[in-house]
């Protein structure tokens, strides 16, 4: 936290609001962990919007140009700074960061960071719910048909007793007496710098403004309550483990007429005990046989469509790995496959009948190799002691 918060954007001292903005979304794309390169992209990224939160902000602007960088920090860590204007005022909605590498890339990633801008939060205005995260386990089977799976999830949802006002129709209302009504309060601090204004969301009334004679007994007055859903969730072929399906308007309930937020579902897909996944590539282990592999032949190899056959040459080595070609993954959103890797492992027969004995000495001695076939190695082995 040494460098200057203007320095870290990249701004001059008297840059507006909307200069702060796009410095920051440059820099925050700059050094966003899950597109940087730089190994302390992600100190550099904290710092950045550390900057952008303090300069956005007219009052630790102001604070912050008063004391300079050293004392502002010393303020802030003795929490001299906070002017609690409830926890979501600027934020990015709960989820914000939630779909790391998600769907398409960089624009999502994007679209989730910087989505909406700060939600505001005036006094009686709309506002949009807090987005919402989930998990969601499929297997690689359904990764590679795409599937449309149930998923329960509990989450808050506005009372349907009350339609989300918090006390019953014909409760009496009366002006917030905590705040005269103007659902903030405004306290003063003394600093080292002298008077600093405060406002707060008044407590009494929630920021109303109005109290009611009486609460909605279902919700106690929260205007929500808690509810598991059932929701259907379309996954596309070829999603990758990790990835966040955003599904709109499925997240908590807004206020005074806003939006829902939305439901970030994150999709983890369990291990496969054949394939093994690797981007659109699947990467798969055959085992065939020495006479196989001597001789050249056609195996049957498993895919995740069915099984298909697959041409062994003459003179294949155990370990050599061949690809057939479109029988990997789906690629998401676009057309055709990946491959499959098959590794072929040859397999060293334990049991052998006499004949094969016999023929394979044959083998060995035809080609002139010396081995003590009569006595194998853990003959010797027990002879030695
Ligand atoms: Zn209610
Ligand atoms: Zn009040």
């Amino acid at each position: 936290m040494s460098e200057d918060f203007y320095s870290a954007l990249g701004v001059s001292r008297d840059a507006d609001e909307e200069e702060i903005k796009q410095a920051y979304r440059k820099k925050a794309a700059e050094y966003h962990p899950d597109v940087s390169d730089e190994p302390d992209a992600e100190e550099k990224f904290k710092r950045v919007k550390k900057a952008k939160e303090v300069l956005l902000d007219d009052e630790k602007r102001r604070m912050y140009d008063q004391m300079g960088h050293e004392r502002f920090a010393e303020a802030e860590k003795r929490g001299a700074t906070d002017s609690d204007r409830g926890a979501g005022a600027g934020g990015m909605g709960a989820g914000g960061m939630g779909g790391a590498g998600g769907m398409g890339g960089m624009n999502d990633i994007f679209e989730q960071f910087f989505g909406g801008g700060g939600r505001s939060r005036s006094r009686s205005g709309p506002q949009q719910g807090s987005d919402l995260k989930t998990r969601l386990r499929i297997d690689l089977g359904d990764a590679y048909e795409g599937v449309t799976k149930q998923l329960s999830v509990t989450r808050p949802e506005r009372c349907p007793d009350c339609d989300g006002a918090g006390h019953p129709p014909d409760a009496d209302a009366r002006t917030c007496s905590a705040c005269n009504g103007q659902g903030q309060r405004t306290t003063v601090r003394q600093t080292p710098l002298g008077r600093v204004q405060q406002t707060e969301t008044c407590p009494e009334c929630a920021g109303e403004g109005t109290v009611y004679s009486e609460r909605c007994s279902t919700c106690r007055g929260d205007g929500q309550v808690k509810n598991e859903a059932t929701l259907q969730v379309e996954i596309p072929a070829g999603i990758r483990d990790g990835q966040t399906l955003r599904m709109e308007r499925e997240g908590a309930p807004g206020e005074n007429g806003g939006p829902n937020g939305d439901l970030l579902v994150e999709i983890r897909i369990d291990d496969h005990d054949r394939f093994e996944r690797d981007g659109d590539d699947l990467r798969t282990r055959q085992p065939i046989s020495f006479t196989q592999a001597v001789f050249g032949d056609t195996v049957e190899v498993p895919t995740l469509d069915g099984s298909v056959e697959m041409d062994v040459p003459a003179g294949t080595q155990s370990g050599e790995t061949f690809r057939l070609r479109g029988k990997g993954m789906p690629r998401l959103q676009r057309r055709g496959h990946g491959d499959m890797y098959v590794q072929v492992r040859i397999v060293t027969p334990e049991d052998l009948n006499d004949e094969q004995r016999e023929a394979l000495e044959a083998f060995a001695e035809a080609g002139g190799e010396d081995i003590d076939v009569e006595q194998g190695f853990f003959e010797k082995l027990r002879q030695s002691f």
